[in-house]
């Protein structure tokens, strides 16, 4: 029988007031599904430092939830990083999805901050000497952008590994062999640490075809011939986003897949809604 999943939910740092009491509704109505850790992205650039570690620090201190903080290397010194690292060690965050980062748009691509970490294998060591943090790292299927070919991404995948990170999450993508593909080439590289599919329920198909470009994520064709004609209508996009999410999810349970992180874009319903496809219940209901 195929075990019910392990989740986790990715959340933004909203820009104001508003859009934080509306983030919190959100862990409020998603917290009941019991996921393994809720994790809060560090805007580009280190744009939303303040914001992230406010969110993730009431997280841990007003909900029962297990916050993971994201954090890049763009922008600051190893220094500044480390700085960011203790305060939240302690303010109790345990966890944190250690990142490089991207350039500001328009700057002509990556280059390391002088004095700063310069990727994401140097974060991770970074951290490891600051705290025993449960640390998550990205991975990316389809290979990054800057990589030289597969196989140099996959030595970078196993430097952040060896440099301490506990697991890696996916960047997303829409077909199941692409994960199961890469699971595979994990394992022949000998990586034993749980890869996570990081899984984006699509609803705003224009949007995810721009960012995908950028992140080196394939947009299927029978992706663009579900969503077409679809523009002028969101909530049929809605349904296609949460049936399309789910399938994608039960073909890599059907395989063995026992985790997954949600893009949650800060909207409740469609997790919630994949989450009972997959047989995540609330925990009120199963205690019922
Ligand atoms: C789960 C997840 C969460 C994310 N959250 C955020 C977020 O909160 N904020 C944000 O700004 N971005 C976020 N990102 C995006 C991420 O910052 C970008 O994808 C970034 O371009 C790569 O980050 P990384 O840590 O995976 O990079 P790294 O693994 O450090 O490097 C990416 C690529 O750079 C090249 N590279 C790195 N080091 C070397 C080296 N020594 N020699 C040669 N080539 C090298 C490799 O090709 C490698 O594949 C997230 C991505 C994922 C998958």
């Amino acid at each position: 029988m195929t075990r019910v999943p392990t989740i986790s939910f990715e959340f933004f740092p909203p820009k104001d007031e508003a859009g934080e009491a509306k983030l919190w509704e959100t862990l409020e109505r998603l917290a009941p599904y019991g996921p393994r850790f809720v994790s809060v992205t560090y805007g580009a650039g280190g744009s939303t430092r303040e914001r992230t570690s406010r969110i993730v620090t009431r997280i841990k201190r007003e909900s029962g939830l297990e916050p993971a903080a994201h954090l890049t290397c763009v922008g600051a010194t190893c220094g500044e990083v480390d700085e960011v690292a203790r305060g939240w060690w302690g303010a109790g965050i345990r966890h944190v999805v250690a990142l490089r980062g991207d350039a500001p748009a328009g700057s002509g691509g990556y280059s390391p901050h002088p004095g700063g970490y310069a990727n994401g294998a140097e974060l991770t060591a970074g951290l490891r000497r600051i705290g025993d943090f449960e640390i998550s790292v990205g991975a990316y299927p389809e290979s990054h952008p800057d990589s030289a070919s597969p196989e140099a991404d996959m030595d970078n995948l196993k430097r952040k590994l060896d440099a301490g990170a506990n697991r890696a999450i996916t960047q997303y993508f829409f077909d199941a062999e692409v994960f199961l593909r890469f699971r595979d080439r994990c394992a022949a590289a000998g990586i034993t640490a749980p890869i996570v599919p990081g899984v984006l329920p699509v609803t705003n198909f224009k949007k995810v075809v721009e960012f995908s470009a950028a992140c080196g994520a394939a947009v299927p064709a029978w992706m663009a011939d579900l969503f077409e004609g679809l523009d002028g209508d969101p909530e049929t996009r809605q349904l296609v986003a949460a049936s399309t999410a789910s399938e994608l999810c039960l073909a890599l349970m059907a395989e063995g897949v026992e985790d997954f992180h949600f893009y949650t874009l800060n909207r409740p319903q469609l997790a919630a809604a994949i989450c009972r496809r997959l047989g995540v219940r609330p925990e009120l209901e199963a205690a019922a």
